[in-house]
């Protein structure tokens, strides 16, 4: 499946999560600064699979995921099956 992402370059802090997020290696850290004076996460998607990792790990929350199906569609990236924190009872 073939997929691309877009990154708000001028909001992104340039963490780098993305960059070791990404199982294709397909993003890297740009050699111009962006206005804030951080070098912004780029790529030119060759090879995405639109797996939304490097959304998922990004904390600014500025990277978009499309699947190359029939439209663009916007990957859902809100986890599914919210789980409650299991809390492990102690014996006493
Ligand atoms: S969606 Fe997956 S394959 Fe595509 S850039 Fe993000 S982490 Fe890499
Ligand atoms: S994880 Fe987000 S803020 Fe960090 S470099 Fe990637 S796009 Fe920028």
């Amino acid at each position: 499946m073939a997929g691309k992402i877009v990154i708000d370059a001028e909001r992104c802090k340039g963490c780098g999560l993305c960059v070791i997020a990404c199982p294709r290696e397909i993003i890297v850290l740009s050699k111009k600064s962006n206005k804030n004076g951080y070098f912004p996460a780029q790529t030119d998607n060759h090879g995405c699979t639109a797996c939304a990792m490097c959304a998922l790990m990004c904390p600014e929350a500025i990277i978009e995921v499309y699947r190359d199906e029939a439209e663009d569609t916007e990957v859902d990236q809100e986890p599914t099956g919210k789980k409650e924190p299991a809390f492990i009872e102690e014996k006493a």
